[in-house]
């Protein structure tokens, strides 16, 4: 990783000499080293603008002058060689492979819109290089690291993963998948797209446009002597049924799902026709997720989060008051998280923050650009079904009820996880709060 203000000169010095190959070259290097998902290049009245979305977030990057927009836009048409640069007024796609000046192989999803002020063109960066994560690095600690190596080690039943778009449900399950990819276990996967191929897995594109659903791949996958099947996600009863009947017979199952929290999911699973014995006879594991950015580590500082987010603070004092002590001790002792940052937090109201300042010259941070943050982590929620969970579910009791009982007897949520993450120094409440709802005691 460089230094964010080199590759910004050197856009700058290509944007100077208006060399429309060089503004690219370097565009997508500095977009790629500084993990962006995704570049905005947009016209306004009298100047045009490149954003990058970096770890989920919107950053302005330079504005230039307008008058180069046309010829910006127009080459990059001519290069991808898939869209008109003579058409301007209806949006178009592209799909280009192409290599950074570091060397690395990415994949372009392009496409143009016509705006009132000339056409904006967003490219969605595919990098190649990049390879799951090992489990251990994603964020799953405390009790909820305990449960996420339980559930999947057992020979049979479900695990769900759900939360928004983006919130790296999908980078969860692979890391998982890969976990327990062993030579002595068939593990058979059902994607729209395979965005990542792993040695020792069976992936397999489903094409609904031909008839072949995750319901017909589920189906074929218990003909080909599975032990452990991942379904890309589960949107109908079909699916559902299919997954359920696969755990039943003793594979292990694995699946992403469309909700806000796990107790949603339950309320989703039933919607779609599942009856609550089938759940508690089946369910393992649900995971709700989202990423949140991490502090960046050259600019974070001790910083009075109690004066600066008064609210969030007393969120955070609410959340750890309503939680059984000894619940909070086995958290802070399985994160490790150390005694003085813990009372510090919990007493003087301190906590730690990325300033987006370089803290030696005081100049914008070279890391993290000034937005103090740098990286993302993974804010988790697990629900275990274990039997007195499975009990209340085939009683009739609501996913509300559920959840509840379930955070009673020390279940760690999205904003139980946030706010340790916050306490360890990892990321901000400002941060968790954007993420997650504060859940009144
Ligand atoms: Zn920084």
């Amino acid at each position: 990783m460089g230094d964010i203000n080199n590759y910004k000169k050197n856009l700058e010095d290509a944007i100077v000499q208006t060399d429309t190959v060089k503004i690219f070259d370097n565009l997508l290097t500095m977009g790629v080293e500084m993990g962006a998902s995704d570049i905005h290049i947009e016209p306004f009245e009298n100047f045009s603008r490149i954003r990058m979305r970096i770890d989920g977030v919107l950053q302005e990057i330079i504005q230039y002058p307008k008058n180069i927009q046309d010829s910006v836009i127009a080459k990059f048409k001519i290069e991808s060689g898939q869209m008109r640069p003579d058409e301007k007024r209806l949006p178009q796609d592209a799909r280009v492979s192409t290599v950074t000046l570091t060397n690395k192989e990415i994949d372009l999803r392009a496409n143009t819109l016509p705006t009132v002020r000339g056409e904006k063109l967003v490219m969605r960066i595919v990098d190649k290089s990049k390879k799951v994560p090992p489990l251990e690095v994603m964020g799953i600690e405390g009790l909820n690291n305990e449960l996420l190596y339980k559930s999947i080690t057992m020979p049979n039943g479900i695990v769900l993963t759900t939360g928004p778009t983006g919130s790296g449900k999908s980078t969860t399950l692979y890391a998982a998948l890969n976990y327990i990819n062993t030579v002595d276990v068939n593990i058979t996967t059902y994607e729209d797209p395979v965005e990542n191929k792993s040695d020792g897995l069976n992936q397999s594109q489903v094409r609904s446009d031909i008839g072949y659903t995750f319901a017909q791949g589920l189906r074929a996958a218990l003909r080909q002597d599975p032990d452990i099947i991942m379904v890309g996600e589960i949107r109908d009863e079909e699916t559902l049924e299919m997954g359920m009947e696969a755990a039943m017979t003793g594979h292990l199952v694995f699946s992403t799902i469309h909700a806000n929290s796990a107790a949603e999911t339950i309320t989703r699973i039933i919607n779609m026709g599942a009856q609550p014995y089938m759940i508690s006879g089946t369910f393992n594991l649900v995971m709700a997720q989202r990423l949140g950015r991490t502090n960046c580590s050259h600019c974070f500082q001790e910083v009075n989060v109690k004066e600066k987010f008064p609210e969030y603070y007393k969120n955070a004092k609410e959340v750890l008051a309503g939680m059984q002590k000894d619940h909070i001790k086995r958290e802070v002792v399985g994160r490790g998280i150390d005694q003085e940052k813990w009372s510090k937090f919990v007493n003087e109201g301190v906590g730690y923050v990325g300033t987006g300042k370089d803290p030696e010259t005081g100049d914008v941070c070279p890391q993290c650009g000034g937005s103090g943050y740098k990286g993302r982590i993974g804010i988790y929620e697990f629900m275990e079904f274990d039997e007195e969970i499975k009990n209340y579910l085939t009683q009739g009791k609501t996913a509300f009820e559920i959840e509840k009982i379930a955070l009673d007897r020390g279940m760690i949520n999205l904003e139980r996880d946030g706010i340790f993450k916050v306490i360890g120094g990892k990321t901000s409440l400002e941060e968790i709060y954007r993420l997650t709802k504060h859940r009144e005691n």
